[in-house]
């Protein structure tokens, strides 16, 4: 649970992981801290029992000095019976206390008047005290209160700082006692505290004395470490407390005092919290690494499910596609599929191959060798192809495939131009069309067709009238015009019946038909027993040439008439010529021959006319 947090907040784990770095870091330097001052502190203390012992042993061996110069007071009467005696106890004491700089006597005018030793204080020799002079002061209270006094510290006539112990002297001849000077002792601080410090080991310390807060002698170790605290007691000698001893903490001392133990609690503290930090970056990086796997795996699974959700559609589709192409195999119309770029063709169904009497596999070889054998205008066709494509649209398109037994089948082909994963291909559904062509020719034949004569009707003579007007018009050729009409031909309806009328017709019509020889030559039925003949390029007298010849055909039929006096079915023709020109109109060339006709008529039928 804990796991799956960090690792969706990475970057709020990593906050909290440095965080609690820095507070156990925080932790380790704060109980360091406190190691050294309990050590610190122990140091002071192990110091300030150092100092009050060397202040004691000061006070005490100071004390015993001027105990023994007390003694010596006392005997002072010695001084003027036995000068030897007196000398030499001096002597003894100086021998005994090598503090002493000397043990003088000042006579009760304060001025010194013997020293022992005199080696070595010959500049006190003769010294007298003036009233100016710093323990004067102390000369009088010890000569008014009788007790001895300790001086201040003062400069030694002998050089550097000393100390005067002055004991006031009392004769103990004659009665009251008379005061006789003063017994001296003179103490050198620097020897008395290098003595002090030369007992014992205790060369390790470094000692000040102070007189008040001045300092007056050192005595500095060289490892004397520069620290804000020292350790001091006060001194009180020979009833003088003015004085402190303090003692400055060394390396030694520090060294006896301290240990590693901190140092090494800081160190295995902050790799603790080092590795331990290191440990949670680790759980939070193996964490995050197994939410990636973990999310992986459920992209996996979905990837698999849509994988195999897919290969069923496929299987599906390829089922219903193999289903669809099995069914199409089985369609009238045949269904190929070329691709393009390169051209190839990518299918065709089973009808493609049958109608032309081929198997599958000798159709795919001859469309891949020689495609002209089937359709013999392939290479127009492509070029057509080609332009559906490019504009990549549909079309329906004719076309003649030869078979394997040489027939030519017609086919309508409809192409439709399809784009598909980058491709092109055109979908060509065909299908034999040679029905439909059959029917739609006999149709256009019908709507030209006179039903009764089999010759060209009236619709057909107007549209191919005004087409060669047109074209002749152009070229500047004549249009030749024949118009017949059958001769008596009421009465022979009115006598042989309306079939029989017909039937001469239909006769008039294949006999008519037949003796037209030039190309391009129409002869069409104009209505009723009328009849029409459209001569390209006739001029009139071509057109009476073939007018004359047309009577021979008639006659030739031998249709016999009641009532004519020829005895047989006669035409009278009306022919008319004319250069077509773009302000007339062929009615006017119709008009001609009509008038021609009834002209023939009114002269006496079975003859042609020719128009002026
Ligand atoms: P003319 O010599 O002046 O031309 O005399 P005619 O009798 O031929 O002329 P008319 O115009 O008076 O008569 C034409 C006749 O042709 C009338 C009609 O009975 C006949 N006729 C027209 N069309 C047909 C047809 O399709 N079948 C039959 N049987 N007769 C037709
Ligand atoms: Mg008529
Ligand atoms: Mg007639």
């Amino acid at each position: 649970m804990l796991a799956r947090l960090a690792a969706r907040h990475p970057r709020l784990t990593r906050v909290f992981i440095a965080a609690l770095f820095l507070l156990m870091a925080a932790g380790i330097l704060s109980g360091w801290q406190a190691l050294l001052k309990a050590e610190e502190d122990q140091a002071r203390a192990r110091l300030q029992l150092e100092v009050n012992a060397l202040a004691q042993q000061l006070e005490t061996h100071f004390d015993l000095q001027l105990d023994s110069l007390h003694r010596l007071a006392k005997r002072w009467d010695l001084h003027s019976e036995d000068r030897a005696l007196w000398t030499r106890e001096v002597n003894y004491l100086l021998d005994d206390f090598n503090n002493f700089q000397a043990i003088e006597w000042l006579d009760t005018d304060f001025r010194m008047r013997w020293i022992e030793p005199l080696a070595g204080n010959e500049a006190v020799v003769g010294f007298s005290y003036s009233t100016d002079h710093p323990n004067y002061p102390f000369l009088l209270r010890a000569r008014e209160s009788g007790t001895p006094i300790l001086s201040n510290s003062f400069v030694l006539q002998q050089g550097g700082p000393g100390l005067a112990y002055y004991v006031p002297l009392l004769r103990s001849t004659g009665h009251p006692q008379s005061f006789d000077g003063f017994l001296l002792g003179i103490f050198r601080v620097e020897v008395l505290l290098n003595d002090l410090l030369n007992t014992g080991a205790r060369d390790a310390l470094s000692v000040e004395l102070h007189e008040y807060d001045r300092l007056l002698l050192q005595r500095r170790a060289p490892d004397t470490l520069d620290l804000p605290w020292r350790a001091s007691a006060m001194i009180s000698l020979g009833n003088n407390r003015t004085f402190s001893l303090h003692a400055l903490p060394t390396e030694r001392l520090m060294r006896k005092s301290t240990t590693e133990l901190p140092l090494l609690i800081l160190i295995s503290g902050l790799l603790a919290s080092l590795s331990l930090c290191y440990a949670l970056w680790l759980a939070l990086i193996s964490s995050q690494r197994w939410l990636a796997l973990s999310q992986s795996n459920r992209q996996l699974q979905h990837e698999m499910i849509r994988r195999q959700q897919t290969e069923q559609s496929l299987q599906r589709n390829q089922a219903r596609l193999k289903l669809i192409l099995d069914l199409s195999n089985y369609s009238h119309d045949a269904l190929f599929i070329i691709g393009l770029e390169p051209q190839e063709l990518v299918y065709l169904n089973r009808t493609c191959w049958f109608i032309l009497g081929y198997s599958e596999e000798e159709l795919r070889q001859i469309v891949a060798i020689a495609p002209q054998d089937i359709m013999p205008n392939l290479v127009e066709w492509s070029a057509e192809l080609s332009k559906l494509a490019k504009s990549q649209s549909a079309a329906v398109f004719q076309q003649s495939l030869r078979t394997r037994d040489g027939q030519i089948l017609p086919m309508e082909i409809s192409v439709q131009h399809m784009s598909r994963y980058g491709r092109d291909y055109l979908i060509c559904v065909g299908r034999n069309n040679s029905a439909q062509l059959r029917a739609a020719a006999r149709l256009q034949a019908l709507s030209t067709e006179d039903a009764l004569t089999g010759l060209y009707n009236r619709r057909y003579f107007d549209e191919k009238l005004q087409r060669e007007w047109r074209l002749l018009s152009r070229q500047s050729s004549p249009l030749g015009m024949l118009m017949l009409d059958v001769d008596h031909f009421k009465s022979f309806n009115d006598i042989l019946g309306h079939q029989a009328g017909d039937d001469a017709l239909q006769k008039f019509g294949t006999a008519l038909k037949a003796s037209l020889l030039r190309e391009g030559d129409a002869v069409c039925r104009y209505g009723g027993e009328e009849f029409a003949v459209i001569l390209p390029g006739a001029d009139i007298n071509q057109c009476a040439r073939v007018a004359q010849h047309l009577h021979q055909t008639i006659a030739a039929l031998k249709i016999d008439h009641p009532t004519s006096s020829h005895g047989h079915l006669t035409v009278s023709i009306g022919a008319a010529s004319l250069v077509p020109s773009a302000d007339q109109q062929p009615e006017c060339l119709i008009s001609l021959a009509d008038k021609a006709l009834y002209q023939a008529k009114s002269q006496g039928r079975n003859q042609t006319c020719l128009a002026d």
